[in-house]
């Protein structure tokens, strides 16, 4: 059971991020050394729904509100070689959806920073043209 049905929204086991695994008895906690702060999570849990979700959707608030991420967590990178683009992701396959879309439509080369790895992949023209699916 999920409490968000929205086929549109990933379903928590989509999610490829750190720490996805939230005790729901426990009202989860993150730190932001940046900001010198730490936040309980019981108003994401409970007016958003968010569920296992919580700690993944206040990041996102966190980087659109500060423009960084808090503690422990780590983004993918997608930025494009040509053009000021760049986008922020918590999972590599909203990451690898915004590099193949620019990709397409651009013919434009983007650089994808995983946050496990030191080096970046690209995803070009030729990627998005020939429909093949990475892994
Ligand atoms: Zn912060
Ligand atoms: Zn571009």
């Amino acid at each position: 059971m999920y409490p968000n049905d929205d086929p549109d929204s990933p379903r928590p086991e989509e999610w490829d991020v750190h720490e996805t695994h939230v005790n729901l008895d426990v009202v989860p906690t993150v730190s932001c050394s940046k900001c010198g702060q730490e936040w309980e999570l019981a108003y994401e849990l409970d007016e958003l729904h968010a569920g296992n979700r919580a700690v993944e959707q206040f990041a996102l608030d966190h980087h659109r509100h500060t423009g960084h991420f808090p503690d422990d967590v780590t983004p993918w990178i997608a930025s494009c070689q040509h053009c000021p683009a760049e986008e922020q992701y918590l999972s590599e396959r909203p990451a690898v959806r915004f590099a193949r879309t620019h990709a397409r439509h651009t013919r434009h080369t983007v650089a994808l920073d995983a946050p496990e790895s030191a080096g970046s992949d690209r995803i070009g023209p030729q990627d998005v043209s020939e429909r093949r699916e990475r892994d």
